[in-house]
């Protein structure tokens, strides 16, 4: 039989077409340093404090007094970081716990096991034994003990299943402190962090955000405008658009924008008051997330490639029909392949876009001459971040 897919490095799987894509822009080494980053975190933990609600300054301080260990970024001002710590050896433990892909990565980084991600628990475990936590590729994630039995495990709809006490990776468990809950911060990492400030919001601008939800980026347009804009915020999903208004709710931002739910590739047909009258535009559309860390393993297809760069050039023709002349268009995603960067910044220039001239210290330009000092991309062998792509565009007048 013929191998249609190759292992990269342990459990990353591409398909021999994607491989071969891929080597035109990338060498095998690269590659093997790509994919191994993606398998760990970045050493750093980035947060964006909410500058609407506090100073950088003061958050730090008040989660220093919580003795964590918190330090600002070099280059932006609202960027605060927390050390991840590992790789750890993990014990090992006589029984095992198998967890779905989603939990047993959260696992990795240090979270508990909740009922609803265990796929299975080994017979005979008791409550307060000590097991491991095996994520679907075999991967021993985690030492913890068993917070319910075997026998049990069935009838637990929710709740922890196994509290984690040595995991991989160990990520600062913040989202538990009353700060993220008062709204004082955002989880997100530092390239989705530069993406507002490449938009670049000005007062009394309309702001349209065409794949919002859960609002990282609607609410970070929101806090550089000084909640002066006023951002039309959508997102295809409905459940991920309530999450999206808890989370503003929770920030204090709700009263800067309004979300609704729609597939935006209509948004020309179903807002037609919005068609010629919109400043800036943010494109952050679903893509092949290759750039996602940590990820323990995946697949991706050419054929995935291909088809997301075509539903992703349908953002962008929309986008085109919503701005107004002068108005500008950024397009980001968190991939690698130029087909979903680089070539749909061509394609946006085939329908008049102009590229904007964008670059961040501590990111490359271009994979493509064409595009070598114009847009940004961070990548996640060379950066300590998530793989990134940002691109700025105008509209002319
Ligand atoms: N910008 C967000 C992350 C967006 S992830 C943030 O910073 O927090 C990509 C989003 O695109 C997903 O939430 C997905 O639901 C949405 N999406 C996918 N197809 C869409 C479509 N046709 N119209 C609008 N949103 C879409």
């Amino acid at each position: 039989m013929v191998e249609k897919e190759v292992e990269i490095v342990r459990g990353h799987r591409l398909d021999y077409q994607l491989y071969n894509y891929l080597l035109q822009y990338f060498s095998d080494s690269e590659l093997n340093a790509i994919f191994e980053a993606i398998r760990r975190p970045p050493s750093r933990y980035y947060i964006r404090v909410n500058t609407l609600k506090i100073s950088p300054e003061d958050l730090a301080k008040k989660l220093r007094e919580r003795s964590l260990d918190v330090y600002f970024d070099e280059n932006l001002s609202e960027a605060l970081w927390l050390p991840v710590k590992g790789p750890r050896k993990i014990p090992t433990a006589k029984k095992v716990v198998l967890a779905d892909k989603r939990a047993a990565e959260s696992v990795y980084m240090g979270a508990n096991l909740y009922a609803p991600g265990v796929i299975k628990f080994e017979d005979g475990i008791r409550k307060g034994d000590e097991v491991n936590v095996i994520a679907p590729n075999g991967e021993v994630v985690a030492f913890g003990i068993a917070e319910v039995d075997s026998d049990n495990i069935r009838n637990t709809k929710s709740g922890v299943a196994v509290r984690t006490l040595v995991s991989t990776y160990e990520l600062p468990k913040i989202r538990e402190l009353p700060e993220y809950e008062l709204g004082l911060f955002y989880d997100q990492s530092l390239p989705a962090q530069w993406v507002a400030h490449i938009l670049d919001p000005r007062p009394n601008e309309v702001i349209v955000d065409m794949n919002a939800a859960p609002g990282g980026k609607t609410s970070h347009i929101i806090q550089l405008s000084g909640g002066k804009a006023f951002v039309h915020a959508f997102d295809r999903s409905s459940r991920k658009v309530q999450d999206m208004a808890t989370i503003l709710r929770r920030l204090g931002m709700e009263k800067y924008c309004s979300v609704e739910v729609r597939d935006t590739r209509y948004l020309d047909v179903d807002r037609p008051d919005l068609v010629g009258s919109v400043d800036r535009v943010l494109i952050d559309p679903p893509c092949t997330d290759m750039g996602v860390r940590p990820k323990l393993f995946d697949v991706k297809t050419m054929d995935l490639v291909k088809s997301l760069s075509e539903y992703q050039r349908q953002f962008i023709r929309v986008a085109w029909k919503l701005l107004k002349p002068g108005g500008i268009l950024v397009y980001s995603t968190c991939t690698l392949p130029p087909l979903e960067n680089e070539d749909n910044v061509a394609y946006a220039e085939s329908l008049g876009f102009r590229v904007i001239d964008a670059s961040v210290p501590g990111a490359s330009g271009g994979l493509i001459d064409k595009y070598r000092n114009s847009v940004i991309r961070f990548y996640p062998h060379v950066h300590d971040t998530p793989g990134f792509f940002i691109a700025k565009l105008m509209k002319p007048s």
